[in-house]
């Protein structure tokens, strides 16, 4: 199974790819989780994204292919995977196709979390909230500021893939501002 999450920042991707990976057996890519860990890491690939990552900007297409190509290649990518936070512009997706075209593998579902605007930035500062009162760090792009970026980035950058699935007929809709148990039931139900 190749699934693709797509949806802004606050959609519910990251919960509902943990849910899957239980389920299928396949792990999350999240890019965001793996470039938080080179800059946690200062690998090069850490410390050219660390300050884009705090504005809220988003990172090169060069250097998120990159991570993104490497990761697929490894054992555990084999049987499949669960895209979550990729891709984020277009020509990410084309890489993708590119990648994919290279491998032989095709995708088997891509799916956007469609959530009201107005309620992404209560979600973020309630994961944060969540975050603090569990012990943890709260993301440095988990505030007002770099959300509205993140947000922007969002609509200009992102919202064209969806565009760029949708116009191929593969894009499946689901409804994010449902409670988490029936978005995943929603998404069960997508893949059959
Ligand atoms: P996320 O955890 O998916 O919200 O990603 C956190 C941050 O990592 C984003 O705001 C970007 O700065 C960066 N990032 C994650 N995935 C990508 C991507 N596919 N393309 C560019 N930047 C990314």
């Amino acid at each position: 199974m190749r699934l693709i999450l797509l949806g802004p920042p606050g959609a519910g991707k990251g919960t509902q790819a943990a849910r899957l990976v239980e389920k299928f057996g396949i792990p999350q890519l999240s890019t965001g989780d793996m470039l938080r860990a080179a800059v946690k890491a200062g690998t090069p690939v850490g410390l050219q994204a660390k300050a884009v990552m705090e504005s809220g900007g988003l990172v090169s297409d060069e250097i998120v292919v990159g991570i993104i190509a490497d990761r697929m290649d490894e054992a555990d990518a084999r049987n499949g995977f669960i895209l979550d936070g990729f891709p984020r512009t277009v020509a990410q997706a084309e890489a993708l196709d590119a990648m994919l075209a290279r491998k032989g593998m095709k995708l088997d579902g891509i799916i956007e979390l469609k959530v009201d605007e107005n309620a992404l930035l209560s979600r973020i500062e309630k994961r944060a909230n969540e975050t603090v009162a569990a012990g943890g760090t709260v993301r440095a792009d988990d505030n007002p500021d770099a959300f509205k970026t993140r947000l922007d980035a969002y609509k200009v950058q992102t919202a064209p893939v969806s565009a760029y699935y949708s116009g191929r007929g593969t894009l499946k809709t689901v409804d994010g501002m449902a409670p988490i148990e029936e978005v995943s039931k929603a998404i069960d139900q997508l893949l059959g």
